[in-house]
């Protein structure tokens, strides 16, 4: 589903604040990509923010905020990808422990007709025809 404007001026604090969750910022990050005035909104909002935090150090040096905030944006998404992919991890881990526990089970229950590691081998070489 995409994101309106009016929910992404909602969540441009708290993705700042780094309080979205991954699915929530998934959506903030994608709206701002495509919405300049989505992003103009954000990049306000970020400078405002970030001369707050940084006001005794800023007196001396000037910032390039806008690129601060491009490289703020793909920190998050590298992040993003980062939990997307460690997931996707545990899945296929979860899934392979569900799958030697279901072996284990039929074997106690079935000891002369399921094979465990005949099946886990074979489960084996389905995963690897996968990569
Ligand atoms: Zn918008």
């Amino acid at each position: 589903m995409k994101m309106s404007c009016r929910q992404a001026r909602r969540d441009v604090t708290p993705y700042l604040e780094g309080k979205l969750d991954d699915r929530e910022m998934a959506a903030f990050l994608n709206h701002i990509g495509e919405c300049p005035k989505c992003y103009h909104e954000l990049e306000t909002s970020f400078i405002i923010q970030y001369a707050l935090k940084h006001m005794d150090d800023a007196t001396d040096r000037s910032f390039d905020m806008k690129n601060i905030l491009k490289e703020h944006i793909r920190r998050s998404e590298r992040m993003l990808r980062r939990r997307r992919i460690i997931r996707l991890i545990l899945d296929i881990v979860g899934a392979v422990l569900a799958a030697v526990a279901v072996l284990v089970l039929l074997h106690i229950l079935f000891p002369h007709v399921i094979d465990p590691i005949y099946y886990l081998e074979r489960f084996l070489a389905y995963l690897k025809g996968l990569f």
